[in-house]
């Protein structure tokens, strides 16, 4: 659950879905900033679940507003090119890039509406088609509405060189683990070296993943992305 305000006291952030209109309108008049967790649901191979970027996003823009105020919208599960027309792997469900424009698009454009400033697509989805698709959504929101700054972000971007972005791989398992603890079954695993075409994955040995690993990245990305927000919101000049 959102930070539930005592009565008379404002929020710094909350989770749209969970905040009644008296806690938005504090949030909008404090910092108007809208984080929009993008997702997907997709083959993580057999350990992690189909929505562990969702997840991992959702995660990623809580945090972040926790710490630098503003809204978090529910995970939009909505993946461009997912390892389905890649490699084959079941269970997902892809969408064309012209429909995640689309709706991103759309989501932007209400959300400047609305009266938020900032708005960052966060996705923790990123193959290339998937950050052009937002991108392009966000710039055809952007053109009527020069007042808001719309950008797309990733956790590949604040990873550093602490941590390998990857694809169901240690990385990824370890986000999924500090965000959903018991969510992840190594076990399920083959015993024997994983890859690709195989297993569904990319990037170190998801047998490494932790808890406290997906901790330690949160942070690093945190400090990055704070960073940056903080610097966003100078420009925009949008603190009360
Ligand atoms: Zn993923």
């Amino acid at each position: 659950m959102s930070p539930s305000p005592e009565k008379g006291e404002s929020p710094r952030w909350g989770r749209y879905g969970e905040l009644r209109p008296k806690a938005i309108e504090a949030i909008l008049d404090s910092c108007p900033v809208a984080l929009v967790p993008w997702g997907a649901l997709e083959w993580h191979s057999l350990h992690a679940p189909i929505g562990l970027d969702s997840v991992k996003a959702q995660g990623i823009c809580e945090a972040l507003a926790a710490r630098c105020g503003g809204v978090v919208l529910p995970a939009i599960p909505m993946g461009v090119n997912t390892i389905k027309p890649f490699k084959g792997f079941p269970h997902c469900i892809d969408f064309p890039a012209t429909v995640a424009s689309r709706v991103a698009e759309v989501i932007c454009r209400q959300l400047v509406d609305e009266g938020f400033r900032i708005i960052i697509l966060f996705t923790g989805h990123y193959p290339p088609e998937q950050i052009e698709a937002l991108a392009n959504g966000a710039r055809a929101a952007a053109v009527d509405h020069l007042e808001a700054a719309i950008e797309v972000w990733s956790d590949l971007d604040f990873l550093g060189s602490d941590f390998k972005a990857d694809h169901a791989g240690a990385t990824e398992t370890s986000f999924q683990m500090h965000f959903a603890p018991g969510s992840v079954d190594l076990s399920a695993l083959p015993d024997r070296e994983l890859s690709l075409d195989e297993d569904g994955l990319t990037g170190e040995d998801p047998r490494r993943a932790s808890g406290e690993r997906g901790r330690q990245q949160l942070e690093c990305v945190l400090e990055r992305a704070s960073a940056r927000m903080e610097a966003l919101i100078r420009k925009m000049d949008i603190r009360a």
